[in-house]
């Protein structure tokens, strides 16, 4: 297989066994890879009414075709689960060197079951894999494990691993990644704490194969020359500023969450802004395998009081931690950052959450007896204090653990959690960038801009500038950025690639670019539509987990602050988000009820049919039994409900109990009361006929 090594580990953990098995190149073909080859995995084998907490929830981590292959930012792996922050389907994502080497290790994707007794984690050197004790390294940093865990494997080796908030099972503890990478959302280092399961180690050797190689060469150059030219002129320069350039952006437009999401606008923006880290704190930018833009900051503090070194402050923890709070001092919230990465924490739930906090109490709804200290807007030292006693649930920590929602909820206003589907927002404000609020209501994870990010349109005119307070026609391009993102997260790119080149400028958005990589790299010739639909067969997938978990448009909501309140001042002053209408186009565009569940044609178009409750089994009748064809030939497809057996095709097809006939199914002779399954192939003979 091009594009792939070919091989998926499986580790249960209850009983300490390792399973090589073939990864299957039509469900590849079907659902991409990395996201989407966790969704197929989920659907299948996760009950969605499972804990996520329980050793019945699953991991996975998965790389794309793409992963490892040199195509600009192809450097990313997904971290699938059920979420324990949100109770769904989670996807989160991770750069770095981790996922390329993952995959020269000799497996694309990991599925992670069952809990290990003790602590444990897997080593997996050239295609070779083996569980060990992790006794030693339980209640380490993330820093401390990786340091360790080079010691003990070898020095060139990759580990993703927790921190004590995934032991203690912090519902937003992240898997962190050559050190300060973070597959950060949704509790994915909580699943991995609660399996008793530290890190995982790899090293690999060779590459990946590439379909073809002169075609993959000569794209890969036109791409990046344009990523060089653009890198030049981009407004954002993510090269020099980092993601954090973009707090000037968001404060001139009005729509930098600030005072846990009661204004636009932060007046101390200026002190958090990306200027001000490159200017003071940034030692050098970083990058990703192979990428050329290198957004990732290696940032150092000096001052005693907040002294440490590291990686980021990315834009949304700015956010999170800096004007949500109302902190306008940048070293305290690279210090919070610092001890997010180490303790493995999600800095934008954990930012949030300290903003909630800070408006509970302010409200009275939180007393300084519960705190444990006082807790006021803008208390710097209070950020980072909560922050180190949130990753090891001490004190007040153990509640800000559970995220806004749950600690807002315990005080009788849940209102006040800025969330969607209990998972906390990044740095865009809906009231003046209307289409982010459905994106927001309607992703699949809960509050994320990964899963597609109309801020792209309506804020950086990319692929053209579109009104951001207007929300009529905003359904059809968040859709079609949502389907983007899932293509983008399943092929193993960032979604910096995308957004740079990769759009189509003066048409719809469309993954032209991922296309002409897809094909060099796999051989798998995908048209535009095939690929354009197995990013909606991603999406449907995941909504369907959703669903059948207890999701409904309920869940497709924002909080009443960002529906009701208007915007007080700035550029989007008066404003609401108009999430409902918008809800009503959205669900049309995808073809889903106005409740927001698929169809059954819908998701009959996208092959999803087991999820419609048919299936289609291919017939096949020999001798004098064609007369019974529907159709007239002796071969047809004849559909029927899951749980269906050949003697219920039998009836169907109205043929009598007098007519002997023998039944095989997939070649083989069968009882006429055998279960049969989506895509057998029954075959009806007469004894004659059979011989
Ligand atoms: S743009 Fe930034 S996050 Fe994306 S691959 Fe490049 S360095 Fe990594």
């Amino acid at each position: 297989m091009f594009g792939w090594i070919g091989k998926i580990l499986r580790v249960n953990l209850t009983d300490e066994t390792l399973l090589a098995e073939d990864l299957d190149p039509k469900v590849v073909k079907d659902y991409i890879g990395g996201r989407g080859l966790g969704t197929w995995f989920l659907n299948r084998e996760l009950d969605p009414k499972c804990d996520p907490l329980s050793p019945a929830n699953i991991l996975i981590m998965a790389t794309g075709p793409l992963t490892g292959t040199g195509a600009p930012t192809g450097a990313r792996y997904m971290v699938m689960t059920k979420s324990p922050l949100t109770g769904g389907i989670t996807c989160s994502n991770s750069g770095g060197k981790f996922p390329t080497e993952l995959k020269r290790s000799g497996f694309d994707a990991v599925v992670i079951e069952g809990c290990a007794k003790a602590p444990l984690y897997l080593w997996i050197d050239r295609g070779k894999a083996e569980l060990r004790s992790a006794d030693h390294l339980w209640g380490m940093t993330t820093h401390e494990t990786t340091d360790s865990l080079l010691v003990e494997t070898e020095e060139k080796a990759k580990v993703a691993c927790i921190g004590p908030a995934g032991e203690k099972k912090v519902l937003f503890a992240s898997i962190m990644n050559d050190r300060d990478r973070a597959a950060g959302r949704s509790g994915v280092g909580a699943v991995m704490g609660s399996k008793n399961f530290k890190a995982i180690v790899v090293r690999g050797e060779g590459k990946v194969p590439i379909a073809d190689k002169e075609r993959f060469r000569a794209f890969n150059r036109k791409i990046l020359g344009q990523f060089n030219e653009e890198a030049k002129t981009t407004p954002i320069g993510l090269r020099i500023n980092g993601t954090a350039g973009v707090v000037m952006v968001t404060h001139n437009l009005g729509v930098l969450p600030t005072k846990n999401w009661q204004q636009g606008m932060f007046d101390g923006w200026e002190s958090i802004d990306g200027r001000e880290l490159t200017k003071k704190y940034l030692v050098t930018n970083s990058a990703c395998f192979g990428c050329p833009i290198g957004c990732g900051r290696k940032t150092k503090v000096e001052d005693p009081k907040y002294a440490g070194e590291g990686e980021g402050p990315e834009y949304e923890t700015i956010y999170a931690m800096g004007s949500n709070c109302m902190v306008d001092n940048l070293p305290a919230v690279l210090k919070a950052n610092y001890l997010c990465n180490e303790l493995g924490l999600d800095t934008i739930t954990m930012g949030a959450t300290v903003a909630c906090a800070m408006e509970l109490a302010e409200r009275g709804y939180l007393t300084e007896k519960e705190i444990g200290r006082s807790l006021q807007w803008g208390d710097a030292d209070a950020l980072v204090e909560l922050t180190r006693l949130t990753g090891t649930r001490e004190g007040f920590g153990d509640r800000l653990a559970e995220g806004s929602y749950r600690l807002a909820e315990s005080c009788g206003h849940p209102e006040l959690a800025m969330v969607s589907k209990k998972q906390e927002f990044p740095g865009y404000e809906p009231r003046g960038a209307q289409a982010m609020g459905l994106a927001y209501a309607t992703s699949p994870i809960g509050g994320s801009h990964m899963r597609g990010d109309p801020a792209y349109f309506e804020l950086f005119g990319i692929p053209k500038p579109m009104d951001p307070l207007e929300w009529k026609g905003k359904a059809r391009p968040t859709q079609a950025f949502q389907d983007h993102s899932a293509i983008i997260d399943s092929a193993g790119l960032c979604i910096f690639f995308t957004v740079r080149n990769l759009v189509e400028k003066d048409l719809e958005i469309a993954p032209t670019g991922i296309l002409e990589y897809m094909n060099a790299v796999t051989g798998a010739d995908y048209t535009l539509k095939e690929l354009s639909d197995a990013g909606q067969r991603i999406i449907n997938a995941e909504r369907m987990y959703l669903i059948k978990a207890g999701f409904t448009r309920q869940d497709d909501s924002l909080p009443k602050r960002l529906t009701e309140e208007p915007m007080p001042a700035g550029p989007a002053e008066g404003h609401v988000c108009h999430l409902d209408e918008m809800l009503d186009d959205y669900y049309q565009e995808r073809e889903w009820t106005s409740d927001g569940i698929p169809t059954p044609e819908k998701l009959a178009s996208l092959g999803l049919i087991e999820e419609t409750g048919r299936m289609i089994i291919d017939v096949k009748l020999y001798g004098d039994l064609d007369k019974f064809s529907p159709e007239g030939g002796n071969a047809f497809n004849q559909e029927l409900s899951q749980g269906a057996t050949a003697t219920d095709l039998l009836a169907q097809l109205n043929i009598p109990d007098e007519v002997q006939r023998f039944v095989l199914i997939n070649g083989k002779r069968c009882e006429e009361n055998s279960l049969l399954r989506d895509g057998d192939t029954v075959t009806l003979l007469t004894p004659v006929s059979g011989g």
